[in-house]
């Protein structure tokens, strides 16, 4: 039977890590289409465009290819906020919606992650899931990723980071993130990422058998 596999939340709640973890496990595909939007916004500003333009967004994304998401340029929260600027319009959101819908068309299914994937874009998946964190958690797993890698980054200018992107996200009029009415809910804030795991596999577990 199709699984189809719908986790949504915002940033650096582990909605990704979780997304990749269950794919895994059950030998699905995995979409994270942040990347997508991410992608988007890299091609208008080398294309030497603005992202507050609609047009020249909305021409990046209706040629994004799925090489160009294997980008490690698309890592990190620069290229995050500068996706959350293109992801506001409508059709920017129009144009990546076939991508989306054909990668969740695969016969055994998927699972992909983002803002409105159990609300607009697999709307009949069999399992949606909504993960949070507090601000403070998601800034401060932030905050070691940077030291982890060594770079110098302050922990208040990343809690203003996630709380500007999140009001963004949550605050635009075309698909904002927004839990599904059918969604279950985790939150990450006291969780490791073994944890989290785990309390998500048992909610799916449970939503499956339930089905
Ligand atoms: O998940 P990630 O942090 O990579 O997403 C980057 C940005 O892309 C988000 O802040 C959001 O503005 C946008 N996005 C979206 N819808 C999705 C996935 C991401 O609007 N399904």
């Amino acid at each position: 039977m199709t699984l189809i596999i719908a986790i949504d939340g915002p940033a650096a709640s582990g909605k990704g890590t979780l997304a990749r973890r269950i794919a895994a496990h059950f030998g699905l595909a995995w979409l994270d289409t942040g990347l997508l939007y991410r992608a988007v916004a890299r091609d208008v500003l080398a294309n030497g465009g603005d992202l507050d333009d609609v047009i020249a967004a909305a021409e990046a994304a209706r040629v994004i290819e799925a090489q160009s998401l294997d980008d490690p340029g698309l890592r990190g929260p620069k290229a995050g906020d500068a996706a959350s600027i293109v992801a506001k319009f409508p059709e920017v959101r129009a144009a990546l919606l076939d991508y989306q819908r054909a990668f969740a068309a695969q016969e055994a299914g998927a699972v992909l992650d983002g803002r409105d994937i159990g609300t607009v874009v697999c709307p009949n998946a069999r399992v949606k899931v909504f993960v949070t964190a507090s601000d403070e958690a998601r800034a401060q797993r932030r905050f070691l990723e940077h030291l982890g890698r060594g770079e110098a980054v302050s922990y208040d200018d990343l809690l203003a980071d996630i709380r500007r992107r999140d009001a963004r996200d949550s605050g635009r009029s075309a698909a904002p993130m927004l839990a599904a009415a059918d969604a279950l809910h985790l939150d990450t804030t006291h969780l490791d990422a073994d944890q989290a795991f785990e309390a998500i596999m048992q909610l799916i577990a449970a939503r499956v058998a339930g089905n």
